[in-house]
């Protein structure tokens, strides 16, 4: 991939999210916590952050939930560019 490229690809938050559920979940979205996949997105303010809902346990997360990426203090587009 050019550099270009990735820049253009990754250049915000919602761009690396995307791609991280795409590779993280690709055989299917489920919850670090339970395991379960009975999950469905959250709407409003939460939707714009990823954020789902587990029908099993009632917890939320996101794709970065207990990964390493989720104590991070910089944007995803900053480590994006150091992988
Ligand atoms: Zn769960």
């Amino acid at each position: 991939m050019q550099i270009q490229e990735f820049h253009t690809r990754f250049a915000d938050e919602q761009a690396c999210l995307i791609f991280l559920e795409q590779t993280v979940w690709a055989n299917g979205r489920f919850c670090p916590h339970c395991g379960g996949t009975d999950t469905v997105p959250l709407r409003g303010k939460a939707a714009v952050r990823h954020l789902y809902h587990c029908r099993a346990c009632h917890g939320q997360f996101t794709v970065t939930t207990k990964t390493w990426l989720h104590s991070r203090k910089l944007p995803l587009t900053k480590y994006f560019e150091i992988l």
